[in-house]
């Protein structure tokens, strides 16, 4: 295992767990029937509990891990304060920037030099180990073809994805008419608009999926759309205190505290109540349930109730992209004694190295990004045995450095035990398959969670997903 950190907070869970329940827990004190039960303190369910608690609903939230926020996380406990999650807040997230506006967190530009402004000029790049360059138009190593040669890696595989793009409306990709790129996988899809060999090399090494074939080229089509839709109405945004900083003000302004290292173990769906049993044993009963659990986690949790197989399918078969983040401890900054940008993407075992710029951190974080199926080579060494690896792979890439950096935390999402992963997304085949299936309500029960979203993407579309299963409930619970 690449980090304790699963195993870490399943103990922390069952401390916490245990000093808990002798405090006799918040949770204790809910209805013995709730109108809702939230599944997940992710951003998906605050969202949801904050509308229902508006609609005048009883709301209880319960939240596996120790910590709010799911795959919003802002590191406080790492100098610097990285974000291991969600940064960017879109021009058109108006789900998310409602919860801000509403909750007075507030939102600024991006700091100079954020991960999202990666131009040329910006981005080192270095193949088979070789001393990285900045002028990688005219790199002897650079292996593309002509009409291809300018591109950074990074920014090749949008360049195809969004050649003659089909989509028009947000929600095309649902249509019956896109069938035929559903079939296909990214490779298939990018080799069709015209990638070489070459660049598809490139864009298999920091591809967000396991790699390129196993990737649904309509899914990522849809996104990458959405990206492009999304920036052409305006700049994204951070939040100033960190992205952590406004789902701990969504769960504040819940009237029941999220219910914190509860882990669902086991499910019973009926039309009139759902009853949830976790993991320390304890029950909790409602009269509807709003389930935002990742699919790589509630493929595995036991539902009793009228599950057609095809949906429990639908979520053995979504993907979920592996990652690994690194920080480095820096005392100085060696980019400006290499003269080499601090951003650095690479086809070795660490794939990419970005610097970010921090409020508390005046020489900002510097991390590598590994992605898709490069992790699971990482995950056979032990943590110290990969920061050494990570050191001295830097350290050989950027002399430089030596004396200067030390190798810190590791955030593995791949191992973290309540997604599993960094982002859903659909094999080919699978939107056909299973888009609709996936989130279909069971009795009582209803589905949300980024995975479920129709038309947004990221916390955005937590967001939505999370409105399209409080509509019913309020219909059905009589609040609407
Ligand atoms: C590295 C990274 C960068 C990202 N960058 C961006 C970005 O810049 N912009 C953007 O819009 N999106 C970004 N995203 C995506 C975004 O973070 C997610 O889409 C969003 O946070 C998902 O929210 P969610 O509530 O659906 O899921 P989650 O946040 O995963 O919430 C699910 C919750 O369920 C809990 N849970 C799991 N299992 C159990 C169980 N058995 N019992 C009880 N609780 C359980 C989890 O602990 C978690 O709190 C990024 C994600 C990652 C990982």
């Amino acid at each position: 295992m690449v980090d304790a950190v699963s195993r870490r907070h399943v103990l922390q869970a069952a401390a916490a767990g245990a000093a808990v329940a002798m405090a006799r827990p918040a949770w204790a004190e809910w209805p013995a029937k709730l109108d809702v039960l939230v599944l997940g303190a992710g951003i998906s369910g605050l969202h949801a509990a904050r509308m229902l608690q508006g609609a005048g609903a009883t709301v209880g939230v319960l939240e596996g891990s120790p910590r709010i926020g799911g795959r919003v996380w802002t590191a406080r406990d790492v100098p610097g304060q990285p974000e291991f999650g969600a940064e960017q807040i879109g021009s058109s997230y108006g789900r998310v920037r409602g919860n801000a506006a509403e909750l007075g967190v507030a939102l600024i530009p991006p700091r100079t030099g954020a991960m999202g402004e990666m131009r040329l000029p910006q981005t080192a790049v270095s193949l088979h180990g070789a001393t990285p360059v900045v002028d990688w138009a005219h790199a002897a190593m650079n292996p593309l073809p002509p009409s291809e040669k300018a591109m950074l890696p990074l920014a090749l595989m949008s360049h195809f994805l969004m050649l003659g793009d089909p989509l028009d409306d947000l929600q095309d990709w649902l249509k019956p008419q896109f069938r035929g790129i559903d079939q296909m996988s990214l490779r298939a899809y990018l080799t069709q608009k015209g990638a070489s060999e070459a660049a598809l090399k490139l864009i298999n090494v920091t591809v967000p999926a396991w790699n390129l074939d196993d990737a649904n080229a309509l899914d990522f089509l849809r996104k990458y759309h959405y990206y492009r839709w999304d920036s052409q109405h305006g700049p994204y945004h951070v939040v100033r205190d960190g992205t952590s900083a406004l789902t701990d003000a969504m769960a504040a302004s819940l009237k029941r505290p999220v219910a914190l290292n509860k882990i669902v173990a086991h499910i019973s769906a009926q039309p009139q109540s759902v009853t949830v049993t976790c993991t320390d044993g304890s029950r909790i009963t409602a009269r509807s349930c709003i389930n935002t659990i990742p699919p790589t986690v509630l493929k595995d949790i036991p539902i009793e109730g009228k599950l057609p197989p095809v949906q429990r399918a639908a979520w053995q078969a979504q993907r979920s992209d592996q990652s690994i983040q690194i920080c480095f401890d820096v005392k100085e900054p060696f980019w400006e004694k290499d003269g080499l940008p601090a951003n650095m993407w690479t086809d070795g075992p660490f794939e990419f190295m970005a610097h970010t710029p921090s409020a508390t951190l005046p020489i900002g974080v510097l991390r590598f990004y590994v992605n898709g199926s490069a992790v699971a080579k990482l995950n056979a060494m032990s943590p110290a045995q990969l920061r050494a690896h990570a050191l001295a792979e830097l350290i050989r890439l950027r002399p430089a450095a030596a004396g200067v950096v030390q190798a810190g935390r590791i955030m593995n999402w791949s191992t973290y035990p309540f997604s599993k992963g960094h982002v859903a997304y659909f094999q080919p085949g699978d939107v056909a398959r299973y888009a609709d299936a996936m989130g279909q309500p069971v009795g009582a029960m209803y589905f949300a969670g980024e995975h479920n979203c129709r038309v947004n993407a990221g916390v955005e579309g937590a967001c939505e997903a999370a409105e399209n299963a409080v509509i019913p409930i309020l219909e059905m619970i009589g609040k609407s």
